[in-house]
């Protein structure tokens, strides 16, 4: 069941929150990824202690520095993981880091908020697609399954229901404009990677994790990181090409863009 048992998973942000349990579990699966290259900033830093302690335990665990703000760290990183799977594909690319600034409202705003969440929540995850593509089409080709799923190659973009036009109502009551603008950014993007990446034989789907007990989400959120990634990590093996280009929940129920 482990992330659709996609041998080969990357993820951005492993550091700490969602990223970070991410990895603890798809380590904790019955049948592990073979290689997981969990990402972040500042691999030597202590923010990313528990993934080093991870790391030493766990043989198939590549720590790799990637800022996604960055896009010579990101085609840097590619070529250290190209290295790294010898000659494999890459089955599941998570875009898991981002970036919330709960202050932005539409009077205190200013175009550098827009700009540097844009860049981590909606450039990020573009330039790692663009990256990871040849990678990507490599599991693609390679696997001899038919249809789309995250086991064959699948781009996983963790969005939020907050870029969601026609649920903004409901959660207005906290505006947080550039993180909404962002997220919604990342949604478009979803659907335009799925109507172009799927001849390639890759599924781009966008997850929102449910509001977690995370760095971001705060300890009022309504789930705990673990809930949260089950729900994520068993919604993974359900997804085919009937998904691709849509936003799903932590729970696999649509939401509307
Ligand atoms: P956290 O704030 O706990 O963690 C964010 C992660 O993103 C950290 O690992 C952080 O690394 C990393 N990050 C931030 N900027 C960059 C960057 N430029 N390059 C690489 N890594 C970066 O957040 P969560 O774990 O809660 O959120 C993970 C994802 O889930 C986000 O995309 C978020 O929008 C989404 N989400 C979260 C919700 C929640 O309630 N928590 C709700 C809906 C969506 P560092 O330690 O270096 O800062």
């Amino acid at each position: 069941m482990a992330a659709g048992r996609a041998r080969t998973v990357l993820l951005t942000g492993s550091n700490r929150g969602i990223g970070l349990e991410l990895v603890k579990q798809l380590l904790g699966a019955p049948r592990p990824p073979a290689w997981i290259f969990a990402t972040c900033r500042d691999p030597e830093g202590p923010r990313a202690q528990e993934l080093r302690d991870l790391a030493s335990k766990h043989p198939n665990v590549v720590l790799v520095k990637l800022d996604v703000a960055n896009p010579s760290a990101i085609t840097d990183a590619a070529k250290i993981v190209e290295g790294k799977l010898n000659g494999m594909g890459l089955n599941l690319l998570i875009n898991n880091a981002g970036i919330y600034t709960p202050a932005a409202s539409l009077e205190t705003v200013d175009a550098e908020e827009m700009i540097r969440t844009y860049k981590t929540n909606a450039v990020g995850p573009m330039l790692m697609a663009q990256a990871f593509l040849p990678l990507l089409k490599k599991a693609a080709r390679e696997s001899t399954e038919k249809g789309l799923s995250c086991s064959k190659a699948a781009i996983i973009n963790i969005s939020t229901i907050m870029g969601s036009i026609e649920k903004t109502s409901e959660s207005f009551c906290k505006p947080v404009i550039s993180y909404r603008c962002s997220k919604a950014a990342l949604n478009m993007l979803t659907k335009c990677q799925a109507l172009t990446y799927g001849e390639a034989g890759i599924l781009c789907v966008a997850l929102h994790p449910g509001w977690v007990k995370t760095d971001m989400g705060s300890q009022e959120a309504d789930l705990t990181v673990d809930t949260s990634v089950r729900g994520l990590l068993s919604v993974l093996p359900i997804l085919s090409e009937k998904h691709s280009g849509t936003l799903l929940n932590w729970e696999g129920k649509a939401i509307p863009w």
